[in-house]
């Protein structure tokens, strides 16, 4: 069983989630409420790293509200819903990050070159702002080479999980110059590994 520890002595490393696809499937551009499903094993994974103190947040680029398909309401709306999905097994998120800005398309409200969008690390870094978090000590795990990226931009450590479109990503590692510190069957496998590390390290 997990039980939350009494002394505080974890370190300030947190764990990054990606949304679409590493711990909710993949479906495009989610844009009903309705279409969110949890993956099996992620609220489970998610508990155990709720147990051990280790911050949760999640990190997500949701241009589909540049391209006028869904609006930054929905966005936080989905993200109330699955942190009362997650509720239903006594897990939660801590945070929630978004970039909904794209670069070439969309409203011009959003239509910009940001430092948010992945793989830029804005969004880490105004976690780490908000929360006080090492993130030489944190990990990113996400479906996408832009998750690893975004973590090796600051020297935390990037897992590629193969749910989602990981898997096509995998094939692209040569090609893209991009090497996951680790790649995992999925969040659960990924968690696992992070805890493992840690252990092994403090
Ligand atoms: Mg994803
Ligand atoms: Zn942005």
């Amino acid at each position: 069983m997990h039980k939350p520890t009494t002394q505080d002595t974890t370190p300030n490393g947190a764990v990054f989630l990606d949304r679409d696809g590493t711990i909710i499937r993949e479906v495009g551009y989610l844009s009903r409420l309705d279409e969110i499903e949890l993956l099996p094993g992620a609220a489970e994974a998610i508990l155990k790293l709720n147990c051990q103190r280790i911050p949760v947040i999640l990190i997500t680029n949701q241009s589909g509200v540049a391209r006028g398909k869904i609006t930054e309401e929905f966005v936080k709306q989905s993200h109330l819903l699955l942190n009362r999905l997650l509720a239903r097994e006594n897990a939660h998120i801590d945070d929630f990050f978004y970039c909904p800005h794209h670069p070439e398309v969309g409203n011009a409200q959003y239509r910009k070159i940001c430092t948010c969008r992945k793989p830029a690390p804005g969004l880490l870094l105004q976690a780490a702002g908000k929360h006080s978090l090492d993130l030489e000590r944190s990990f990113v795990i996400g479906d996408k080479l832009i998750d690893v990226k975004m973590a090796q931009e600051v020297n935390a450590r990037g897992i590629l999980v193969k749910t989602g479109y990981g898997n096509d990503e995998l094939k692209l590692t040569e090609t893209s110059g991009v090497s996951p510190d680790q790649v995992c069957s999925d969040i659960s496998e990924a968690v696992d590994w992070i805890l493992k590390i840690r252990e092994d390290n403090f």
